[in-house]
């Protein structure tokens, strides 16, 4: 079985993905993961991520691989924490703007979801380019304030949350303005509003929807 889940940055994908592959006995692919693990290494190399051909170079160099908990590893080596350093934030929506880095990328997650049997997958484009045909579709959405607040919060910096919001609001405009695979909520996916909602019940929600048992 596939699970298909995007929406924008800060959204809870991550969290509620996992423990929703745990609860179905799936396997959990944080795409976003390999996206800044590219970016990453286009940083170390000291190389300009707005370079189409250096950039997708890179992504074709790299062996990416998850743990059976999902953690990435870059040529053996764990990514985190590193992938999720200020400076991939900043610029992680420019390298994967480009084809030559995202063909790649995505050949791999359908691969990853061959091989393990199916999974919960979550990102920008689970729903619409790279598991169109996935059982069940998911797009979650909660407002900046709050992504940016529970963001905040999970790093121990509350009084950082404007700073957050303005960066969450930045990088979502990209991704959803680039021409290739932009974030979009396609007509089949089901749109779970977890503003003001636990990660509890978002999972819960999930769950119901994946058994069939939701009203
Ligand atoms: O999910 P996360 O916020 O870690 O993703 C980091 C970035 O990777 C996104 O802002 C987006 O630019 C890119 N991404 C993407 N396609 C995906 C997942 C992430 O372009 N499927």
């Amino acid at each position: 079985m596939i699970v298909a889940i995007d929406g924008p940055a800060g959204a809870g994908k991550s969290t509620v993905a996992k423990l929703v592959a745990s609860s179905l006995g799936l396997r959990f692919l944080d795409s976003g993961a390999m996206y800044r693990a590219v970016t990453l290494e286009v940083l170390r190399r000291g190389l300009d991520p707005a370079r189409a051909e250096d950039c997708a170079r890179v992504a074709a160099s790299l062996k990416l691989d998850f743990d059976a908990q999902g953690k990435l590893s870059i040529d053996g080596r764990p990514g985190e924490p590193d992938i999720r350093g200020r400076e991939v934030t900043s610029h992680v929506s420019a390298v994967s703007a480009h084809a030559g880095v995202r063909t790649g990328l995505v050949e791999l997650q359908r691969s990853l979801a061959a091989s393990w049997g199916g999974l919960v997958a979550e990102g920008r484009d689970m729903t619409s380019v790279v598991f169109p045909h996935a059982e069940h579709k998911f797009f979650l959405i909660a407002s900046s304030l709050e992504r940016a607040r529970r963001r905040a919060l999970e790093l121990g910096t509350p009084a950082a949350a404007e700073r957050i919001r303005e960066e969450l609001e930045r990088r979502d405009r990209l991704d959803s303005t680039r021409d290739l695979a932009p974030l979009v909520c396609p007509p089949d996916a089901r749109v779970i509003d977890t503003d003001g909602k636990s990660v509890d019940e978002v999972v819960a929600c999930l769950l119901a929807h994946v058994r069939g048992a939701c009203a």
